[in-house]
């Protein structure tokens, strides 16, 4: 399964990691891989079906089960039986305290912290780790299956996920031993299953309609040379398949003539008629009639009732769609592509609704409750590098600058820039007189650039010899769609000018992004004060440079103790700049600066007053 080449610097064999992609859904969790024949395929584990159940169930001794098994305990112990735990993701209490009526499990507030956590047995456990547990029993599938240890994967969120819950999935995917390559948004993966944005001269406008078990949400993407841009998203995050199940629920208490409220408090058989319901919904995407029992309890559905208790749900997912396209300010006929999503969208009367609203047929070729995972995997596989012929770069993974005095890095176009994007600074000379100014060009967030990584460097030669801070030399940094960096440098005075182009991206793998990036964390404390020093140095010598060629040049307008004095205070200097004291140097600094200060006011006032008598002659 895994790839085998071979170590050109070992000779030894070297076996590839497979990566995996992984949809965490909020009903069904799955994992894909993309196979030798380079398809994408759910991984199927001998027997255990392709669609993991999002369920975690805890013994007495807290052993945690997940799947199928413990959907099992829905019926027979609901109250250590964890489900839809997605929806608790990186929420706080205050975002789902309204709806605790709908888990048969305990939300708790934590006085503490305001994110929630969930009680089973005598344990308190966070969504963060219960996702976990989902993403382990994938991990651990993946592996017996493919016979390879699995460690890294491409995990899928909903477009409209904030910050903290795709921090969430992160953290959910370490803890469960997974290097989490990539957040991807659940419509562009769905997008790449079809193919959709594999081209990079393609563009279009897609919209993705994703009804699941719990959750609707339809996404409005533009895809431009193999970029995706969200445009809008819409949707409910109480509204799904689940949604549908209950109406049937009520539909057979109704008939039956059930006494509802005794019913409400058998928690067992409320679940048996809600799985008997969610049975039938299945039954009638292939079928006209359902029809069993559950002890006298008559079960029988037609196609055609179905759909009428369906319909105000189903319509108000147009609403959605609607909204959608309003808020992207786009019309139903710019909408290139309809993508199907979410095993919902299996119902006959959804996909026509949704073809009826956008006027078109959607996307249903790929089973509606694989395709994320399957993107999933496809984008795993670019990141892998083995489609060398897609790009898929939405924006920078790391900051891009020059190295300016003292090894500083000088960040010109910041991490996560979208692209394509330009963006410039201007500098000057340090050294009178100077020709040359060497510019390097580094990638990474670290404050020092001995600590990033170098991309290229090059001589701006040819300026004109003036004073130190005189010229003016802009660099630009234009990043294009393609990754490919053009730096130019330009002296501003004489027009010499110097450009090259750079592949950033080029031998830069994710892995050592992600590395990069939490260095530069660890590191932040230190970095800042290195930089500190560094920029109190840099201060310190050009004012110590500038203050002896002020001596030399002027010397005759100063008397001789003020000369003495004078260097008496540049030498001061210099001893703290030797003992790299940056409190200390900036102090000398100061008393230096004060010293001299009255002096290049005199020089000035005898600069100026000559000035005017030139102005006087020239009369
Ligand atoms: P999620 O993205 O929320 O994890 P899924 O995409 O797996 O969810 O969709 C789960 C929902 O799809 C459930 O409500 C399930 O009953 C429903 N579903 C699955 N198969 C069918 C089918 N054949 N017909 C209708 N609904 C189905
Ligand atoms: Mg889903």
């Amino acid at each position: 399964m895994a790839k085998i080449s071979i170590n050109l610097a070992t000779g030894s064999l070297q076996q590839e990691e497979i990566i995996v992609g992984i949809d965490l859904g909020t009903t069904n969790s799955l994992v894909a891989f993309i196979n030798p024949d380079k398809n994408p395929q759910v991984i199927n584990d001998t027997g255990k079906g392709l669609l993991v159940p999002s369920v975690v169930h805890f013994n007495a001794k807290g052993d945690a089960l997940v799947g199928n098994e413990a959907k099992e305990f829905l019926i027979t112990d609901p109250a250590n039986t964890i489900f839809s735990v997605k929806r608790l993701l990186g929420r706080s209490y205050k975002d789902v305290a309204s709806h605790q009526d709908t888990f048969s499990y305990k939300i708790i507030d934590d006085e503490n912290d305001s994110l929630v956590k969930i009680k089973a047995g005598d344990k308190f456990y966070t969504p963060i780790e219960l996702s976990a547990e989902i993403l382990k029993e994938l991990k651990a599938r993946a592996e017996h299956a493919l016979k390879t240890p699995v460690n890294r994967a491409v995990i899928t969120v909903p477009a409209y996920f904030n910050d903290s819950q795709r921090q969430a999935t992160r953290d959910a995917g370490r803890l469960a031993g997974l290097d989490v390559l990539r957040i991807v948004n659940e419509p562009t993966a769905a997008s790449l299953a079809y193919g959709l944005g594999l081209d990079p001269n393609q563009q279009k406008t897609i919209a993705v309609y994703d009804l699941g078990g719990g959750t609707f949400d339809v996404s409005v993407l533009s895809i431009q040379n193999g970029i995706f841009e969200v445009l809008s998203t819409n949707g409910n995050t109480f509204l799904g398949g689940d949604d549908f199940d209950r109406s049937i629920v009520h539909y057979w208490i109704e008939k039956n003539k059930l006494d509802a409220a005794a019913l409400a408090q058998d928690s067992g058989l409320m679940q048996s008629l809600r799985l008997k319901a969610e049975e039938a919904k299945k039954a009638l995407s292939s079928q006209n009639l359902f029809n069993e029992q559950i002890g006298d309890i008559w079960c029988t559905l037609d196609k055609q009732t179905f759909e009428a208790l369906i319909a105000p749900k189903v319509a108000e997912t147009l609403n959605s769609c609607k909204q959608a396209l309003t808020d992207s300010k786009l019309t139903v006929a710019e909408i290139d592509e309809v993508v199907l999503v979410g095993g919902s969208t299996r119902t006959p009367y959804v996909k026509a609704q949704v073809a009826e609203f956008f006027g078109r047929t959607p996307h249903d070729q790929i089973n509606p409750d694989e395709v994320v995972a399957l993107g999933a995997a496809i984008q795993a596989d670019i990141l892998a590098g083995n489609r060398s012929d897609i790009l898929l770069l939405d924006v920078t993974p790391l900051s891009l600058g020059i190295e300016t005095m003292g090894g500083l890095m000088d960040v010109i176009i910041p991490r996560n820039a979208k692209v394509p994007t330009k963006a410039g600074r201007q500098y000057t000379t340090s050294i009178d007189g100077q020709v040359n100014m060497k510019i390097s060009v580094f990638q990474g967030e670290r404050d020092l650039v001995q600590e990033n990584r170098k991309l290229a460097e090059f001589d701006l030669k040819g300026i004109p010899a003036m004073p130190a801070g005189l010229p003016k030399v802009d660099i630009n940094f234009m990043l294009n769609a393609d990754g490919i960096l053009t730096v130019q440098a330009i002296e501003l005075r004489s027009g010499v000018k110097q450009e090259i182009d750079i592949t950033p991206s080029y031998g830069l793998s994710d892995d050592t992004v992600e590395k990069m990036l939490i260095d530069s964390i660890t590191h932040a404390k230190s970095d800042v004060a290195q930089r500190m020093l560094i920029e109190a140095r840099s201060e310190g010598e050009q004012l110590a440079y500038t203050a002896e060629r002020f001596i030399e040049k002027h010397g005759s307008f100063l008397t001789a103790e003020e000369i003495a004095d004078t260097k008496t205070h540049i030498e001061a200097l210099k001893q703290a700049l030797a003992k790299a004291e940056k409190d200390e140097i900036l102090k000398k600094a100061d008393e230096l600066n004060e010293f001299t200060r009255p002096f290049a006011e005199r020089v000035m006032d005898v600069a100026v007053s000559s000035a005017m008598k030139g102005k006087s002659i020239d009369k």
